[in-house]
């Protein structure tokens, strides 16, 4: 059921500092199954595409470079109620606004550098892992 899937990333500040593997046993120990996996660098074409949503905002030039500046892990996640649960286990993008022992709050270090993403619907992760992800790579 795709209800049961969401799509993530670790974002390159934490795969830099050695926080991958941190990262991945929170969201295992949150409950999640990882059912799809690789490391990537992103192409300023492919930031900007997977972030097209963000065009014209503030931030939108920041945030492509920097996801863009090293390596990313992206991964599909199978848990219940996975876009909600998952974004209960990785906190507020505002790492200031993010509930004590939640993945952003643990290793955001600013708003743009904040550790993970996690997709906002459904639809949108459907969207995500489509985007990284061929039907051959996955688990369901
Ligand atoms: N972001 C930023 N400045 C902002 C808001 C967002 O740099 O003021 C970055 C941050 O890395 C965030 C991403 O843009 O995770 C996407 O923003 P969104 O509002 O979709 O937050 P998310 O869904 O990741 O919590
Ligand atoms: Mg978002």
């Amino acid at each position: 059921m795709y209800s049961d899937f969401t799509f993530s990333i670790i974002k390159p500040n934490a795969v830099r500092t050695g926080k991958t593997g941190p990262i991945l046993a929170m969201i295992n120990e949150g409950g999640f199954e990882i059912a799809a996996m690789r490391m990537v660098k992103l192409t300023l074409p492919q930031a900007e595409s997977f972030y097209a949503v963000h065009k014209g905002k503030s931030f939108f030039e920041g945030l492509i470079e920097f996801m863009t500046s090293g390596p990313v892990v992206v991964m599909i996640l199978r848990h219940e109620n996975a876009v909600d649960q998952f974004r209960k286990l990785i906190g507020a993008t505002d790492p200031a606004k993010a509930e004590p022992g939640t993945i952003r709050k643990t290793f955001a270090v600013s708003v743009q550098m904040n550790a993970v993403h996690g997709s906002d619907s459904v639809e949108n992760a459907i969207k995500e892992a489509d985007f990284f992800f061929s039907g051959i790579e996955r688990f369901y």
